[in-house]
């Protein structure tokens, strides 16, 4: 079932009134990949009435006020994509185009659309005294005192911005719970994990960061609060956090823990439509639909820590996947969908070949603090899940009304080669069965100095050659015409133009191919690559790192790679859009 949008679809329902009122930056589609939708159906799952407004114009207080007042809270989001990537380029310009809009035209979500909606809220409610909480990624990326690049400055936490009492960050399906039911049974919230909220006082045991002022005017104050921060983000290991804003403080308690892998498997069975609600549907297509419609998410989390990355901050670094039983019930669900024709689109999460992989230290006390699973070399202790998931891709494959099951998200080819048992034949299955037409990888760059700053030491040229060989092998064995697609990267901070033309000279040389495009790098909030970007200096030894920051030089390492150049050079399939789609995090155009 659809969650309601209008007075006449509770009627229907029987509902007089909601328990929860949930506003989103999207038009309300109905997927487990889209965050809105999930946290809907946890909380109707957890015996609460819950409704949907998706897109309200903040010009009037029709939409806002459609659904009357909730009895305990107002959910807010800014939609599946941090509304400023959203609506603009890194340098303001606005994107015409929008996925989660219906009919693709960019003129539903407001900038800023978290603090926008609060507003709407409290403007039009002016009776309604019920809590206000922000939750998806924009509010999770910006509930510290972050580099904001849109307007080239340290920005508060959203918390305050948006006058908001509470904010979920990280995969909030447990919080949000605990938070309706302490909010229902009228007892003090304040010490849910996976919550921030403000205080006057500071309480006893929390991490103090710089403040928000000192953060703003003192780099290094804003580098030593962001790596506090982001040491910060494992359930197991976490400390509460302070940050003092004037005279207020932004508290952040340690994150919700995550879900086991049988509470995964709950939420991902909660029955969803795969569709927008007709509300939005009458007014055009949604054309995200066209990629999450059919796709399966099978894992969360990435230890892959890619420093230009969000998901580590977001979704946390362990992984956690979902049975097999429970994808193939999934997959099996889709068959029945009338607009159903056989094809999965992706069976993937952050890292497609993550799945099922981890480490017994990673599973009780979270990813090591000091040290990277996969960077330099591969942990010799993290256990490698491709022999699980080529059993699940094997009986995926076997499941009647399944044609195709494409694995798009990428693959991480450093770990495909570090895995000497099943590595090679787990690329083998995935070229011989699992491809549609190109698959991606995402090197982003050559040049070790770039590599390094990017936090992808161990993605050197030879072990994407050798992989690069063997896909091809692959592919000729199984008698198929099928291409390795490169995601690459312009401007990442410590990347010059001679290091973009070395990277051309690798990509025509080496990989044959000369990508027609070429994502230029974006300062989201809340990564390792934005503080090298805001700072100009390499965190881990302080030492200074040359940044591009002009709209023409960033454009001019692009041009350098996604120019015209000569040579017998393949176009094309090599260059697809990244795959930005798919729910909360940024593995997309816009990182
Ligand atoms: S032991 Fe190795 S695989 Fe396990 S968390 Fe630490 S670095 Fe990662």
């Amino acid at each position: 079932m659809f969650l309601p949008t209008t007075k006449k679809e509770m009627e229907g329902l029987g509902w007089e009134a909601l328990d929860i009122i949930l506003v989103t930056g999207d038009a309300y589609i109905d997927s487990p990949f889209v965050g809105v939708a999930v946290v809907g159906k946890v909380l109707l799952d957890a015996g609460y009435r819950v409704g949907v407004i998706g897109q309200p114009d903040t010009g009037s207080g029709d939409d806002i006020g459609r659904l009357g007042a909730p009895r305990l809270f107002w959910g807010v989001t800014g939609g599946c994509i941090d509304s400023m990537v959203a609506n603009r380029t890194a340098t303001g310009r606005r994107r015409k185009s929008d996925d989660y809009t219906p009919g693709g035209v960019n003129d539903r979500r407001p900038d800023r659309a978290a603090i926008a909606y609060a507003n709407l809220i409290r403007r039009y409610s002016k009776k309604d005294t019920r809590p206000i909480v922000l939750g998806g990624i924009e509010a999770s990326l910006r509930r510290i005192a972050h580099y904001d690049a849109w307007t080239d400055r340290v920005r508060r936490s959203v918390l305050f911005d948006a006058k908001a009492d509470y904010l979920l960050y990280g995969m909030c399906e447990r919080s949000v719970v605990e938070l309706a039911g302490r909010l229902k049974e009228g007892k003090d919230p304040h010490g849910i994990r996976g919550l921030c909220h403000i205080s006057k006082e500071l309480p006893e045991g929390c991490v103090e960061l710089p403040s928000f002022e000192d953060c703003e005017k003192d780099k290094d104050a804003f580098t030593r609060a962001f790596r506090t921060f982001y040491d910060n983000n494992d359930p197991p290991t976490a400390r509460p956090l302070a940050q003092k804003h004037d005279a207020r403080y932004l508290i952040q308690n340690p994150p919700a823990l995550y879900l086991s892998g049988r509470e995964l498997d709950r939420v991902y069975g909660l029955g969803y439509e795969r569709d927008a609600h007709p509300y939005h549907l009458k007014d055009g297509e949604v054309k995200a639909l066209e990629t999450i419609r059919f796709s399966i998410s099978t894992h969360r989390g990435c230890y892959g820590e890619c420093g230009f990355c969000a998901i580590a901050v977001h979704e946390g670094r362990r992984v956690r996947s979902r049975s097999k039983e429970s994808i193939i019930a999934e997959a099996k669900e889709m068959t029945r969908h009338p607009l159903f024709k056989g094809r999965i689109h992706d069976v993937g999460g952050p890292s497609a070949n993550m799945y099922g992989s981890g480490c017994e230290r990673m599973e009780e006390k979270g990813p090591c603090p000091k040290r990277s699973c996969i960077s330099p070399k591969v942990c010799p202790l993290l256990k490698s899940g491709h022999a699980e998931q080529l059993e699940l891709l094997k009986e995926l494959r076997s499941v009647k009304g399944v044609k195709k099951a494409v694995v798009a998200s990428g693959v991480r080819h450093d770990l495909v080669l570090a895995d000497k048992k099943d590595g090679e034949r787990y690329l083998k299955e995935l070229v011989s069965h699992h491809v549609s037409g190109q698959m991606k990888i995402a090197p982003e760059h050559s040049e070790a100095n770039v590599l390094e700053m990017m936090g992808k030491p161990g993605c050197d040229r030879n072990a994407l050659i050798k992989f690069k060989e063997l896909f091809y092998r692959f592919t000729k064995e199984a008698g198929l015409k099928q291409f390795l697609s490169y995601y690459l990267m312009a401007a990442h901070p410590g990347c010059t133009k001679s290091d973009m033309k070395k990277l051309k000279s690798f990509a025509l040389k080496e990989l044959g191919v000369l990508p027609e495009q070429v994502q230029v790098f974006t300062p989201t909030p809340s990564t390792y690559s934005t503080l090298i970007y805001w700072t100009e200096r390499d965190p881990s030894t302080g030492k200074p790192c040359f940044v591009e920051k002009s709209e023409r030089g960033r454009e001019e390492q692009k041009a350098i790679l996604a120019g015209t150049g000569g040579g017998k050079v393949k176009k094309g399939p090599h260059a697809p859009e990244r795959h930005w789609s798919k729910g909360t995090h940024y593995r997309g155009k816009g990182r």
